[in-house]
């Protein structure tokens, strides 16, 4: 398949990074997954914008327009013949001799994006496990930031307890997952964490919530705690990945009757009509 490598489209073997590409040696950039069903990309402007803003607030220039961004999009995934997958791209502070401060003003951003084939069956999603871990992450979470130790950590501890997901939390405080947002169900109304600087205001949170909106499911951006989803009657987790999937069981114990409940199942079926609104797949 090929990739796009600084504007150009290149095959992956001709691509190789430079050792003092400050992604490589800091972490120092920022990213994007985009959901392509059907061969269309879904949501993406909701996604190239938290791209900029992300870039924003690191300080760092993003040499390319949106339109821009996404017709290179539009192109690799027609030249890799992509239907349903994921578009990855990454932009970081360029290639300089390695020193913490920014590099010179006229160091351009490096930027990388390659498509990966992920099946989409529009079925519901069976429930999964999750485990409960600290989060130990900076206080800039809301940036899509490539320094990604610890919600890697956090999700090894999940792997390792053969569960899908880690649940992180600040004193007790449910904050998100390791790659997604989680959200509870108490009597009726769906609660998640607001959107602040401890987590990802993730696209498919923000789809889940105008879904909740237009279809009069009542919900309130508020943080709860570990006890409070312990006790709920549902709890699930969203990203671009897992789209709105059920969490059933935390830590060992059943949430719930330890099955999929009917808000987390209406948001699933609600979220697949709107892919199909979109994407027509
Ligand atoms: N929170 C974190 C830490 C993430 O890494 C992600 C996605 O990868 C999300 C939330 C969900 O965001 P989105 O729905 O935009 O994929």
């Amino acid at each position: 398949g090929k990739i796009i490598f600084n504007g150009d489209l290149k095959s992956r073997s001709e691509v190789k990074v430079d050792i003092e590409d400050r992604g490589y040696q800091f972490g120092d950039g920022v990213y994007e997954v985009i959901r392509v069903y059907n061969g269309e990309l879904f949501t993406e402007d909701m996604h190239l914008n938290r791209l900029i803003d992300s870039a924003k607030l690191i300080q760092m220039k993003v040499p390319f327009t949106i339109a821009e961004i996404k017709n290179r999009m539009k192109e690799l995934i027609a030249e890799n013949q992509l239907k349903d997958g994921i578009v990855y791209m990454q932009l970081t502070r360029g290639v300089s001799a390695r020193t913490h401060s920014f590099p010179t003003a006229e160091v351009e951003p490096a930027f990388v994006a390659y498509t990966k084939e992920m099946p989409y069956t529009g079925k519901m999603k069976p429930g999964v496990n999750a485990v409960t871990t600290d989060d130990i992450r900076w206080l800039r979470c809301n940036i899509k930031s490539l320094n990604l130790l610890g919600n890697i950590m956090a999700k090894q501890q999940a792997v390792e307890a053969g569960c899908d997901e880690a649940i992180q939390h600040r004193d007790g405080t449910v904050t998100e997952g390791s790659s997604s947002n989680v959200s509870i169900v108490v009597d009726g109304q769906l609660k998640t964490h607001p959107a602040t600087n401890l987590i990802l205001n993730g696209i498919t949170r923000q789809v889940m919530l105008k879904l909740c909106a237009d279809h009069g499911i009542p919900y309130v951006e508020e943080a709860f705690t570990v006890e409070d989803m312990m006790a709920a009657d549902e709890v699930l987790y969203t990203s671009t990945s897992v789209e709105v999937t059920p969490i059933i069981n935390i830590d060992g114990q059943s949430i719930a009757a330890g099955e999929p409940g009917p808000i987390t199942q209406r948001l699933q079926k609600l979220f697949s009509e709107e892919i199909e609104k979109q994407c027509g797949s």
